[in-house]
């Protein structure tokens, strides 16, 4: 009898599951065996028996639970073939985060790719994302409707310095998430040639390290220290999102608060938070990447984890490919998933409060 996709994944109360392997991937429960796409709450937890990740999102997990974030853990080198009980996984690089994959789980030349979140515009703190051929695709939506079409991200932060250079007294507080975001939007500003100190919240400090000692150029980044708040005149502060409406932020002298987020396409959403400067800045793939991507790895068949999974899947259909929305619960906690208007910290997400979705 020919290998079904399902016989490589399906779906069980903890996530993912390759029977043949005996492993869940990014998994909302402890398990046995995790295979791990990023460091984002959402899909690395801590309390796994074993864990397979690249090495990048394996010191993420370290920096964020403890370096007894699970019992073992097994390094995932780019593009090598991993054969794990029946199948043979094979990691990919997703532009999505530092460290961030995808993953190919295969057998008898049937091909199920899940691409955990990924984007396609470029992000000078990792590798771009690559397009694997596969018979299935997995695939979030965050942004999957046709109104999502992110611009380019050199153009926002060309904003957030154009208001600098109008406000020489102000300073500016920009919101943005700690793994992932808030590094890319400090590489985002020393290409675009700001060559002075980044100032960080507390909470932005070890990841910033973990990705300088990764190799990521970030320059000065000194950490703000509560009695010079006042003092900062002209600097561009980043914080947790939640930190933006905080009295932590209201100490710098007149603050103008931005915040770096595919949401900020919306401007009710930018209103409804107070953000005076809202810089439309994704992790995620828009509408026309996600398309795009599905199309280019050829894929008869896409499965939409979370997000706006409706528009995908009807899109989907319309050019010939067959598609199921998963409806996976415990997914989009990392920032830009639509959060509820009132929601304060998730349950049991394993994140600092800066990855709670307010
Ligand atoms: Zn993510
Ligand atoms: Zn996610």
């Amino acid at each position: 009898m020919p290998l079904r996709a399902s016989d490589l994944l399906t779906l069980t109360r903890e996530g993912l599951y390759c029977p043949l392997g005996d492993f869940h991937v990014d998994p909302t429960w402890p398990v046995p065996r995790a295979l791990i796409t990023h460091g984002h709450a959402d899909h690395a937890r801590a309390g796994h028996g074993r864990v397979l990740a690249t090495p990048e999102t394996l010191r993420i997990m370290a920096v964020r639970y403890g370096a007894e974030f699970c019992g073992t853990r097994q390094e995932a080198a780019l593009g090598d073939p991993i054969r794990i009980g029946e199948v043979t996984v094979r990691f990919a690089p997703a532009g999505h985060v530092l460290g961030s994959a995808q993953i190919a789980i295969e057998r008898e030349g049937v091909r199920v790719v899940v691409s955990g979140d990924y984007k396609r515009a470029p992000d000078p703190t990792c590798l771009p994302f690559e397009v694997v051929p596969c018979d299935v695709f997995i695939t979030e939506a965050t942004f999957g409707l046709p109104v999502f079409r992110h611009p380019d991200t050199r153009g926002e932060v060309r904003r957030l310095l154009e208001s600098v250079r109008l406000f020489p007294e102000r300073a500016h507080i920009v919101g943005a998430y700690a793994l992932g975001k808030a590094q890319r939007v400090m590489a985002l500003l020393r290409e675009e040639g700001w060559d002075r100190p980044i100032h960080l919240h507390g909470a932005m400090e070890k990841l910033t390290e973990l990705y300088k000692q990764e190799g990521v150029p970030l320059g000065d980044t000194p950490k703000v220290v509560a009695a010079e708040r006042k003092d900062l005149h002209g600097a561009i502060v980043l914080c947790p999102p939640s930190a933006i409406q905080d009295l932590w932020s209201r100490k710098f002298p007149d603050p103008v608060t931005c915040f770096a987020s595919g949401w900020m396409r919306v401007r009710a959403r930018a209103r409804q938070k107070g953000v005076e400067l809202p810089l439309v800045i994704s992790d995620h793939s828009d509408w026309p990447d996600l398309c795009r991507t599905i199309r280019e790895t050829g894929a008869g068949e896409v499965w939409v984890t979370h997000g706006q999974e409706d528009a995908l899947v009807h899109w989907c259909g319309t050019q010939g490919i067959r598609a199921k929305p998963l409806h996976l619960l415990g997914y989009g906690d990392d920032g830009e998933a639509e959060p509820a208007p009132e929601a304060g910290p998730g349950p049991d997400n394993g994140a600092g409060p800066e990855e709670a979705a307010a």
